[in-house]
């Protein structure tokens, strides 16, 4: 930063300065000077008018006292001629005045001598007033004044011009081109030199002293300007590197809470699926997760005990079978995980796969996964792989708990479905399937039939032959009727006790009755001994029902409690008639059937 205030040159300065002091002593000296050249005419002078007392103030008093005027004259003239006097006076007491020498600019006698009688008398004769050359001195005192001021000057000018030049070149040059060099010095790495200020020469002064010390700072500011440079480039690296950090780290976060996200919506999904969906499912998500965790292959495998290891699920980037079956192998081959646990393992034969095993005596499994680079994952996608893997083996154990439930549930369908003696459909499923393919016929219009089949005596057959053999009737009767009725529709069950019935979907009537009479010529045909019976062989009695499909408004339940009834009303009058035979009946407008009176056809009655 430059100040404001005004440049003045040192040399100038010191010039100034110099010049100032030398005309102070110059004024001075020749004041000294004109001081004493004043003291020494003064001397003069009074030399000269006691040479006046001696030399001519006899004659003069020789002159006045014989009144030769002449003489008078010629003596005051030769005074007057001396050097040091301008002009005389002579004024004798009888009045007389005699003058000589120049009386301009001249006031009063600068010294008067008195002129005696030669007698000696009382009175003097005349006075001789003497005026002093001033002129004279003056000049003498401005010539030696003016010598030497002249002298004076020219030595100072001399000394000036001489301290100037030096000053100039040994301190003004060199200081001016440090001030430049300074002023352009900059913190860098390598600063300039200072360029020599002066030829090279045997000796250093005060300005090389200074120009060593600036070198010393280049230097100094050379090495700040390094280091300075250095830090900057490290806290460059290490702003890099931060943002570096920060930004993968950020990454990294944005990627596993994604992950997160996926996974717990992945689960989500799963507490709501069937079995059924499992595969599908579980290949959408082995598809998912090498998206995420950037796969190209991926593949669960399992055992069970001590069998040989199956492959339960793959996905594939692009296909590659060989390398499914070279994983496979791998995981037969010794070295395989002895102590029970999760172990994460990767391929030194294959690049980039990495297993994710569980093993215990009774199950193994492993996770075979290959990155899409063939390299290695970085740990924290391991960590995700490791828990993956994981995951997804409790999703296989979890589908291998929905299988067995599901074929838990089927079996306790079925035996919630099945009589247990008989193995027809017990009387729920009946109900059940009953309103559904009455349902079918009302909406398709067609014709249903229904029997109702009843053991005839069967008390007494219990009772004549113990329970056990009358339960061997029974699952004999139910045989007759799981032979006769299975197609798909026809729905043979047991309503309790030793009652049966049939659901004849699709039947005419003269069908559903063939059928009824067919099944029970078979019972009388199988000819189980019946002591209690007037016909001596176990028999039925069987009610039958048909439904012709016409247009009707009415509901399912209405439509079926009016078949139940009939084939119940059927088979009452079937054993009321003497049993061993079948009753049809016909089935009954809707409203009517409380009416009595209706109309009942006999077949073997
Ligand atoms: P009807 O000709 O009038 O039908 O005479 P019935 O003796 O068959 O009639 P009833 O309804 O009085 O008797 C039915 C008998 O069926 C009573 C019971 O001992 C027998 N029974 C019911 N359920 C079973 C069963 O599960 N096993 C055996 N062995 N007998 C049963
Ligand atoms: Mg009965
Ligand atoms: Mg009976």
């Amino acid at each position: 930063m430059t100040s404001d205030k005004p440049f003045a040159p040192l040399s100038a300065r010191l010039i100034k300065r110099l010049a100032g002091l030398a005309l102070l002593c110059i004024l001075a000296g020749s004041i000294i000077h004109a001081l004493l050249l004043y003291q020494q005419e003064k001397r003069h002078f009074t030399q000269t008018i006691q040479q006046l007392a001696e030399l001519h103030v006899p004659l003069l008093q020789v002159a006045l006292w014989d009144i030769e005027i002449e003489a008078l004259s010629r003596q005051v003239e030769q005074i007057a001629l001396l050097p040091d006097i301008a002009a005389v006076e002579l004024r004798a007491t009888t009045g007389l005045d005699v003058r000589a020498g120049n009386f301009a600019s001249l006031i009063r006698p600068d010294a008067s001598l008195r002129i005696p009688p030669p007698d000696g008398g009382a009175f003097d004769l005349a006075e001789l007033h003497v005026y002093y050359q001033h002129q004279r001195l003056t000049q003498a005192i401005v010539a030696a004044a003016g010598l030497r001021l002249f002298e004076l000057s020219l030595f100072t000018l001399l000394i000036c011009l001489v301290i100037f030049h030096y000053l100039r070149r040994e301190l003004v040059v060199p200081l001016g081109r440090m001030a430049g060099y300074v002023g352009a010095l900059v913190p860098e790495k390598h600063p300039p030199a200072l360029a020599p200020l002066h030829p090279q020469r045997p000796w250093r002064d005060e300005i090389d002293q200074v120009a060593e010390g600036f070198d010393t700072l280049r230097e100094s500011i050379g090495h700040y300007a390094a280091r300075h440079e250095q830090a900057l480039h490290t806290l460059e690296q290490e702003r890099d590197s931060l943002d570096r950090r920060v930004a993968e780290r950020t990454e990294e976060l944005a990627f596993v809470s994604g992950y997160q996200e996926w996974l717990s919506q992945s689960m989500l999904s799963f507490m709501h699926i069937g079995h059924a969906d499992y595969p599908d499912t579980l290949q959408r998500l082995l598809g998912e997760l090498a998206g995420y965790l950037k796969l190209d292959a991926c593949a669960l495998f399992e055992r069970h005990g001590q069998q040989s290891w199956t492959t339960r699920l793959v996905w594939f980037g692009s296909e590659d079978w060989p390398w499914l079956e070279r994983t496979h192998r791998q995981l037969g081959l010794p070295g395989q995980p002895q102590e029970p646990g999760w172990t994460l393992q990767s391929s030194e034969a294959d690049p980039g796969v990495i297993l994710v095993r569980y093993h215990s005596q009774q199950r193994g499994f492993t996770c075979a996964v290959r990155s899409a680079e063939r390299q290695a994952l970085p740990p924290a996608r391991l960590s995700l792989l490791e828990d993956a893997g994981q995951w997804l083996f409790s999703l296989l154990q979890r589908w291998e708990h929905a299988l067995d439930l599901e074929r838990a549930r089927q079996e306790l369908l079925v035996l919630s479905h099945r009589d247990h003696l008989t193995g027809l459909a017990n009387r729920r499923h009946f109900d059940e399937r009953r309103a559904d393919e009455v349902r079918r016929a009302l909406r398709n219009q067609q014709p249903v039939g229904l029997l109702m089949i009843d053991v005839d005596y069967f008390k007494n057959f219990n009772d004549l032959y113990g329970h056990g053999h009358g339960d061997d009737c029974l699952v004999a009767l139910a045989d007759q009727l799981k032979r006769r009725f299975k197609r798909a529709a026809e729905l043979p069950a047991r309503l309790g006790g030793e009652e049966f019935s049939v659901l004849l979907p699709g039947y005419s009537r003269e069908q559903a009755l063939a059928a009824a009479e067919n099944l029970r010529e078979a019972v009388f045909g199988l000819g189980i001994a019946h002591n209690g019976s007037p016909l001596r062989v176990v028999t039925v009695s069987v009610g039958c029902v048909w439904w012709d499909g016409s247009s009707s408004d009415e509901g399912v339940t209405r439509l079926i409690s009016r078949l139940m009834n009939a084939a119940d009303s059927a088979l009452y009058q079937a054993k009321g008639q003497g049993r061993n035979q079948v009753c049809a009946q016909a089935l009954e407008a809707p409203g009517a059937e409380d009416e009595p009176g209706t109309e009942v056809e006999q077949r073997d009655c």
